[in-house]
């Protein structure tokens, strides 16, 4: 049987937090058990230059990207792991693809112009330029479908269409990726506002937390008196809520929602038992993180080899796509 490609990645900006753990990582672990698929982990470090940057601090946040993937769960019997840059032959599709996207497209997207908002002074091609570039992360791959947060919804719908295009224009086989929806798609920030996000301070917690770190994080979660008429839908009160019922139940979140609609929520002991809660989930993660650290020599070993994996099938994908599009 043909087994099914999947290609998911993670920016190189910083340690892996809840969301990309519960939007992505996870998704991905539940394929790279599957025996249907063969699954590729992607570290973005291509991505990670479209936001401000320090190139002394990126090798080691590829590092780290890497450590928490291991830690995770990926398991490199079943599953490659490859930093995207050592895949050139992604930066080469991504250009063939550009001539089917226009430039009007990408700059109405709502992913740039938040970035744009973000970062004034950082309006570069390489920002514009991000959905194709990861268009062709995935579809160097054929992937169908794949684990990604609801954040990246409109990069999804970009790569439909730059594979509709190319299929049309070229005759070329892309599929046209759908998410594959995780329970924890759409993690809320910390602070109450958007999303939980590597790049905003204060929004996150890293699987690399302590007990003390994530209460500390907790603490400053902005509540209100506990109790009211209608249970809040946004805010730190929804968020608290939402990972209320990924760690500790459907049920447990109702039990809060009926004390604040009726004699009031104590968010004190909500965000104690909480904490322990997500604590219990990364201690494990954290133990095999441990360990992984004292072992530079194996993980270099397991990028080298997902890297060979991957660049076989990209080089693939590139060759019939230069064929169809006449360079060669
Ligand atoms: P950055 O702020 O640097 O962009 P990030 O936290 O947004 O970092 P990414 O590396 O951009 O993380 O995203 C990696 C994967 O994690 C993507 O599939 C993305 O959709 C998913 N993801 C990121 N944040 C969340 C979230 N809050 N909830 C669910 N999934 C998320
Ligand atoms: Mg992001």
């Amino acid at each position: 049987m043909e087994k099914k490609r999947v290609l998911s990645g993670i920016r190189a900006t910083g340690r892996l937090h809840l969301g990309n753990y519960l939007g992505m990582v996870k998704g991905m672990l539940e394929l790279q058990d599957n025996p249907g698929y063969e699954v590729f982990f992607m570290v973005a470090d291509l991505h990670a230059m479209t936001t401000p940057y320090d190139p002394k601090t990126l090798q080691k946040n590829i590092y780290e990207v890497v450590l928490d993937y291991l830690a995770a769960g990926l398991d490199p019997e079943n599953a490659s792991v490859f930093v995207q840059s050592h895949i050139p032959e992604h930066i080469e599709l991504a250009y063939l693809f550009s001539t089917v996207v226009s430039v009007a497209r990408l700059s109405h997207l709502p992913t740039y112009k938040e970035k744009v908002r973000q970062y004034p002074e950082n309006v570069t091609m390489a920002l514009l330029y991000y959905p194709v570039l990861m268009a062709a992360d995935i579809l160097a791959y054929k992937t169908e479908e794949l684990p990604v947060g609801d954040d990246q919804l409109p990069h999804l719908e970009i790569t439909r269409e730059i594979a509709r295009k190319m299929n049309e224009k070229y005759s070329c086989n892309f599929p046209e990726p759908q998410q594959l929806k995780t329970e924890g798609h759409y993690i809320p920030s910390l602070t109450g506002e958007g999303k939980m996000s590597k790049s905003v301070e204060g929004s996150y917690i890293n699987l690399t937390d302590e007990l003390g770190v994530i209460k500390e994080k907790f603490a400053r979660v902005p509540t209100d008196v506990g109790r009211g008429k209608s249970v809040p839908q946004e805010g730190g009160v929804a968020a608290l809520l939402s990972l209320v019922e990924l760690f500790q139940g459907e049920d447990k979140r109702k039990e809060y929602e009926t004390e604040y609609l009726s004699e009031g929520v104590q968010y004190k002991s909500l965000k104690e038992e909480l904490a322990q809660a997500i604590f219990e989930e990364l201690k494990p993660i954290q133990a095999r993180r441990k360990e992984l650290d004292q072992k530079p020599k194996y993980v270099d070993r397991v990028i080298g080899g997902g890297a060979e994996k991957a660049r076989k099938i990209a080089r693939e994908t590139l060759d019939e796509t230069k064929r169809k599009m006449g360079l060669i």
